[in-house]
């Protein structure tokens, strides 16, 4: 008995089903790492933040202690001014006097930057932390969603498998002999249905006299790519 397209065109739609859910399957453990990827991006983020933060406060602690070295500098410079004995020495201490002082007003400036650069950290920092906190909910979430859907495509997958079998227990047995090597190494590739006049699977144009056979319903492999030809619904 000639093998029918009925059985090729359910056989074909059987392993389509096996491979989009073993596909999905596949994909999961991707989709996971890809969500847990994005969370440690944002960690990430607000880590690199507390650095910045940390580094610019030493900074700024360094700069401040320096100024009040600066200040007790320019303080010794005015006792000395008022001491000196002749005026080439107080024109000495008046520049140097004055050279402190522009150094400590650059200074003054340098901390108040940081300290502005500081504020903008801090309110940088508690929106990285709320994104933090965002992504870290979407991601647990993610995860039991996706591993609550691989549960529910490993029944689909048991399911289906046991239609295959099924349909594959119809198959008369010199077409049996035929699909068991060629499942084997094409799977769901080892079928395509006819496209108009052309293989479904590698748009060869295909003779008239494979389009009538086919289109009486039978079963005929493409002479180009050797997938089994079949009469779509
Ligand atoms: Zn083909």
């Amino acid at each position: 008995m000639p093998v029918t397209d009925a059985i090729v065109r359910r056989l074909h739609e059987v392993l389509l089903q096996v491979a989009d859910i073993r596909g999905q399957i596949e994909r999961a453990p991707k989709q996971i790492k890809a969500a847990q990827n994005r969370a440690q991006q944002a960690r990430d983020a607000v880590t690199a933040c507390k650095e910045t933060i940390k580094k610019n406060r030493m900074d700024a602690d360094r700069k401040q202690l320096q100024q009040r070295q600066y200040e007790a500098k320019l303080y010794e410079w005015q006792g000395k001014l008022n001491g000196t004995s002749n005026n080439r020495e107080y024109q000495a201490v008046k520049d140097q006097l004055a050279a402190d002082t522009q150094a400590n007003s650059v200074l003054s400036d340098e901390i108040f930057e940081i300290l502005e650069n500081l504020d903008n950290l801090q309110s940088q920092l508690v929106g990285l932390e709320g994104e933090l906190k965002t992504v870290e909910e979407d991601t647990s979430k993610a995860q039991v969603k996706i591993q609550d859907r691989i549960v529910v495509l490993r029944g689909e997958l048991v399911r289906v498998e046991g239609e295959l079998k099924q349909a594959e227990g119809q198959l008369p047995d010199d077409f049996a002999a035929i699909y068991h090597p060629l499942v084997k190494t094409s799977a769901e590739d080892a079928f395509a249905p006819l496209e108009d006049r052309s293989c479904g699977g590698c748009n060869t144009s295909l003779p008239p006299r494979v389009v009538d056979q086919l289109r009486q319903g039978h079963p005929i492999p493409c002479s180009s790519c050797g997938r089994w030809l079949y009469r779509p619904e």
